[in-house]
């Protein structure tokens, strides 16, 4: 019988999915995933609710229900100062994975380099592949993991069409200045080049940080989709709700592949979502909420042999446990995970040529007492 040719050969299951089974099976706290153990606010929930008792349980339209396409402009303008059409740039999404995908299928060809900086979220690569696309990547080193935009130029080619950028960066908890962006739109603008820019962590910036946005600078914007997720704004991960925004020539190509690819997003949290995102109290409380929980788990694992490295943005702090232990990581996460009960993620996986960097990502968008008590069986791990 004829047999299935991969398309994706290197790929098996998501680091996430093995860690939060093992979790699961050792009954361990789950640092590993990022997803928050606290519940969304009790607002949005009532609103949900409400739009499903009213009977809003048939398709959407394609691009998104337009009241939610309006309060997502409007919010684009007090946060960035971009003004949107919100008819035309903008579409609600089944959370940003279908966005980045959606994104990439739309203008990536065969032969087309994608420049990925890595570590990188892990839908990214195997988009391109499936879209017929090169991924080039452009690796940041530990252990302060710094952008060199000089080796970013190095890296672009005749066939380069599109840099991905993820700010607040997942999994290394930095966050793109002002100038970063500048040496961006220099280079994209000089270059011809598009930019798919993950922003799902904009409003997780600590230390009074600003999130600087492709949507704060014209030029760059002008040849970007900005990719953001209801799940990180509102603690709902499994809602997978999110957004795309892009000038309207870029949009009308998203569109025509959002529409085979999904067609459009559910319909009753559109619109309990429009009456929730026209507050800006929904979500500017957002920085210093966990801000509190990042600096609540270093705190707790202070004097432990985890190094915290510095983190700007996202709810994921990267530890250094070099003085630990010499395992790789993915085995020295799963010795946590088993010996002391508490699930991490390892770095390695989030390269595509898997080096080692002695370094583990923890999840801090937890309750404090889930904080606390991993913190205490952490504290226990002994060279
Ligand atoms: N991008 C990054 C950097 C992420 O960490 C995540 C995590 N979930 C996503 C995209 C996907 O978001 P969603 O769940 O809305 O698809
Ligand atoms: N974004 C989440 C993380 O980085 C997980 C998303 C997923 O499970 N696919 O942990």
């Amino acid at each position: 019988m004829r047999r299935i040719v991969s398309k994706l050969p290197e790929v098996g299951t998501t680091i996430f999915t093995t860690m939060s089974s093992l979790a699961k099976k050792c009954s361990a706290i789950n640092l590993g995933q990022g997803f928050p153990d606290f519940d969304c606010p009790q607002e949005i929930k009532d609103r949900i609710n409400f739009h499903l008792q009213q009977g809003r349980n048939q398709y959407a339209p394609m691009s998104g229900v337009p009241e939610l396409k309006w309060a997502i402009a409007d919010k684009i303008k007090r946060s960035y100062g971009l003004e949107l059409d919100a008819d035309r740039e903008v579409t609600v999404t089944a959370g940003a994975t279908q966005g980045l995908f959606t994104a990439i299928m739309a203008l990536v060809g065969r032969g087309d380099e994608v420049i990925v900086i890595e570590p990188a979220y892990d839908s990214y690569v195997p988009s391109i592949v499936l879209a017929g696309g090169k991924p080039v990547t452009c690796e940041l080193d530990p252990p302060d993991f710094t952008m060199n935009w000089e080796r970013m130029a190095s890296l672009v080619t005749s066939r380069t069409k599109l840099i991905v950028i993820n700010t607040p960066h997942n999994p290394i908890g930095k966050i793109f200045s002002e100038k970063d962006m500048l040496a961006l739109q220099d280079l994209v603008t000089t270059h011809d080049l598009f930019v798919l820019s993950d922003e799902v962590y904009e409003h997780l910036v600590f230390d009074d940080a600003n999130h600087q946005s492709v949507c704060r600078f014209k030029a760059l914007f002008e040849r970007s989709f900005a990719v953001y997720s209801f799940g990180k704004t509102f603690h709902a991960t499994g809602w997978k709700m999110g957004y795309v925004v892009a000038p309207e020539d870029l949009m009308k190509e998203f569109r025509k592949v959002h529409q085979f690819n999904v067609f459009s997003a559910n319909s009753f949290v559109q619109y309990a979502l429009a009456d929730i995102l026209t507050n800006p109290a929904s979500y500017d409380y957002l920085p210093s909420f966990f801000q509190k929980k990042r600096d609540l788990l270093s705190h707790h694992l202070a004097g432990s042999g985890f190094r915290p490295i510095s983190c700007e943005g996202t709810y994921f702090q990267l530890f250094d446990y070099t003085k630990l232990s010499d395992m790789d990581d993915l085995a020295f996460c799963k010795y946590l995970t088993t010996q002391h009960g508490v699930a991490a993620i390892p770095i390695s996986v989030f390269y595509t040529s898997q080096r080692q960097a002695g370094v583990m990502r923890l999840c801090f968008a937890k309750k404090e007492d889930t904080l606390i008590s991993a913190a205490a069986r952490l504290q226990r791990v002994r060279q």
